[in-house]
């Protein structure tokens, strides 16, 4: 019989933005099960392979357990065959004294030396909602800058400036399980059952229930099966694709005057300019899809109560903030938005992504999106603070600070839970970025390929091992509750933050992070109605949520956008950065597995998940593959301008023939190697999802 628990808690799954919420059944400091609650809203009781079965990277033998100190003589290099347990010969153990008088000493040598500017932060979308705000406020009020940032750059940064340009909030509109009110579901650059696997259940059981479903994407998907309609576009031809349903729509009168007329701007320009330039007939053959294919789901998506979703196949582009301003576009001119079944859901990729932010670990905006640029909302900030002074400029984004590490401009950091040395674009470039710092801090629960680089380590808290609050894609802030101690000298997130704030002259006085979330409600209206001992009691409550008797908005728009009228914003159709040519002739597109969750830190030290996937695999068309002279499971090479790598073949006839499918968790052969650092120029996000490469067998 399975072993009894002596104890169950209830808290949130680690991983995607999901947010479902789960039961750990435990022995004494073991997992020994994890169950779906049946209450959690955004779950009902399920749970995908990561969720139920990933939960053991917690006990995982290289779980660091003490601070460490660079040893003098260690090289700042990663070993191409880099073995994550090599670099510990690099460091010697510390005592906790001595770690964090280290790490904040050095800190304050740059500022003091180099001014406020010289330091930066990265903080983590794994982390809590409270670590977010006081990692975001010790770098505002410690370091003297709004140097701060997370992996929302490398996801939904455009989506974030397309929605806050057009709509006044970056936050999606409707919660998934929305689905059940709509007519047409529209998936666009996603891949959910991946990514998102329990969302991909509601809208799986939509379609079988007899909702449309739309799946557009350059990779047929899992997803594509249960739809009605897949259409498989051109990679990076999306602006193209939804300009000319635009035009169809207007063309024949299936746009919603009355919305238009009342509640939106700027209608005139986009129509002009789609009217003229986005003919069906003139785009089908740049996204490879057939006009009148373009036309039918035009009126499909016009004449229902329709729903779109989109992942980073739309964000991870140069002209990411165009393919959103399209999908925004859509909406609006439609009058889909501000009803049950309607509505804009960007897919949150991290559990705690959209809390993150929310939170103000971004560097143009304070907690609740109040920007750093805006000399009132300072003040109140410096009041609330009880600073003398705030830098009064946005801060850098995360390419932005290892261009300025390369310049010279950047010279310490702190680095919580991220791991750049395998995230960023073009690594190679990145991780000569973080060997060139004066003085690197990495806080993290194993030593990660970013913290082969650090000069003090600090040994921090697995998930199950905090309590915390998270808020998943749906808006949804939900409690986290610690289930086991942390292994050996490790120590809690917020406490580290709180320690290196200490000694870097702030006077921080929490006594837990229920003090912190109180504190995060003063400051950020949209969850004021939210309090402690209420996540406690109800365990996930939707915000905006505007008093304690509030059951919170699921619905966001019905009467008004926060910027007022809902904006129209003309996209023009543009190219990648880097396009196929003679020398590099295919088209590489990265992203994730099932199995793997981002940079692989935490589920390639799971036994289950690794055991699925335990390699790194490339995927490309069987007749590709062939044309290669290579068979699925042989080695083959891939070259960008920037880097090469070797991984085992795949064959995947979802791709289209010169596309390539690399994910991004494996270090001995980092996806990130090849990629383009190339910008999007108002989310600041890279180009994920497109650059150049060439292929040879072995
Ligand atoms: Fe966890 Fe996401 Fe899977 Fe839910 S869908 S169990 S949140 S990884």
């Amino acid at each position: 019989p399975p072993e009894a628990p002596d104890r169950r808690v209830d808290s949130v799954c680690p991983w995607c933005g999901v947010g479902c919420l789960l039961t750990y059944e435990l022995k004494g400091e073991r997992i020994l099960r994890v169950q779906g609650r049946p209450d959690g809203p955004a779950n009902r009781g399920r749970l995908c392979v990561k969720g139920r079965f990933g939960q053991d990277y917690v006990r995982h033998p290289g779980r660091l357990t003490r601070p460490l100190i660079r040893r003098k003589d260690a090289p700042k290099t990663l070993p191409v065959d880099f073995d994550p347990g090599a670099p510990l010969r690099y460091f010697r153990e510390a005592d906790w004294e001595e770690a964090l008088d280290r790490a904040a000493d050095g800190l304050l040598r740059i500022r003091d030396r180099h001014g406020p500017r010289a330091l930066a932060g990265f903080g983590s979308a794994k982390g809590s909602n409270e670590e977010a705000y006081l990692f975001q406020k010790l770098v505002r009020t410690g370091f003297g800058s709004n140097n701060v940032d997370h992996c929302t750059r490398l996801c939904h940064a455009s989506s974030v400036a397309a929605l806050m340009e057009g709509l006044g909030s970056g936050a999606v509109s409707n919660p998934v399980s929305d689905v059940a009110h709509c007519e047409l579901i529209l998936v666009i650059g996603a891949n959910p059952t991946v990514n998102h696997p329990v969302a991909a259940t509601f809208m799986k059981n939509a379609a079988r229930a007899g909702k449309h479903l739309v799946v557009m994407d350059p990779r047929r998907t899992e997803l594509a099966r249960e739809a009605d309609r897949f259409l498989q576009f051109r990679p990076d031809t999306d602006v193209a694709l939804l300009n000319a349903m635009m035009h169809t729509i207007i063309e024949e009168g299936l746009t919603d005057e009355g919305f238009i007329a009342e509640r939106t701007e700027g209608f005139e320009a986009l129509r002009d300019r789609v009217m003229a330039d986005y003919s069906p007939e003139a785009m089908a053959p740049v996204c490879g899809i057939p006009a009148r294919t373009i036309r039918e789901v035009a009126r499909q998506y016009a004449r229902s109560r329709s729903m779109i979703f989109w992942g980073m196949g739309v964000s991870q582009h140069v002209h990411g903030t165009d393919n959103a301003r399209c999908l925004i576009a859509l909406a609006l001119m439609t009058g889909n938005l501000g009803r049950e079944g309607t509505g804009l859901h960007p897919l949150r990729g991290q559990n705690n992504v959209q809390g993150a932010s929310d939170a103000g670990l971004i560097p143009m905006f304070y907690p609740n999106y109040a920007p750093v640029g805006d000399p009132d909302t300072r003040r109140w900030f410096e009041r609330f603070w009880g600073v003398a002074a705030l830098d009064p400029e946005p801060g850098l984004t995360v390419v932005e600070v290892v261009d300025a590490i390369h310049a010279g401009g950047v010279r310490g950091m702190y680095i919580l839970g991220e791991n750049p040395a395998m995230s960023d674009p073009d690594l190679n470039h990145a991780r000569e970025a973080l060997a060139r710092l004066d003085h690197l801090v990495v806080q993290d629960i194993f030593l990660t390929e970013t913290a082969a680089f650090a000069d003090v380590v600090l040994p921090a808290s697995a998930f199950p091992e905090k309590s915390g609050s998270f808020t998943n894609t749906d808006r949804r802030v939900q409690i986290g509750r610690q289930a086991l101690d942390p292994p050996g000298d490790a120590r809690q997130d917020w406490w580290l933050i709180q320690a290196i704030a200490r000694r870097m002259g702030l006077d921080w006085q929490y006594d837990g992070v229920a003090a912190v979330f109180e504190e995060m409600r003063r400051a950020m209206p949209a969850i004021r109605g939210i309090t402690w001992t209420r996540l406690q009691r109800e365990d996930s409550v939707t915000y905006p949520c505007d008093t304690e008797a509030d059951p919170g908005q699921p619905v966001l728009f019905r009467d008004r956008f926060p910027r007022g009228r809902g904006r129209f914003v003309p996209a023009p159709f543009s190219r990648a950065d880097e396009l196929p040519d003679q020398a590099y002739p295919w088209v590489l597109i990265t992203g994730r597995q099932l199995e793997h969750w981002h940079t692989g830190a935490m589920t390639r030290r799971s036994r289950v998940l690794d055991a699925l996937e335990p390699a790194p695999t490339v995927c490309l068309h069987p007749e590709d593959l062939a044309a290669l002279g290579a068979s699925p499971g042989e080695a083959v090479t891939l070259h960008s301008r920037r880097g090469r790598l070797t991984a085992y073949a795949r064959a995947d006839d979802g791709l289209q023939r010169g596309e390539v499918f690399l994910p991004f968790a494996y270090v001995e052969a980092a996806a990130n190697l090849l990629t383009n650092a190339a910008l999007d120029p108002w989310g600041k996000i890279p180009e994920f999802k497109f650059c150049a490469v060439r292929i040879s067998a072995g």
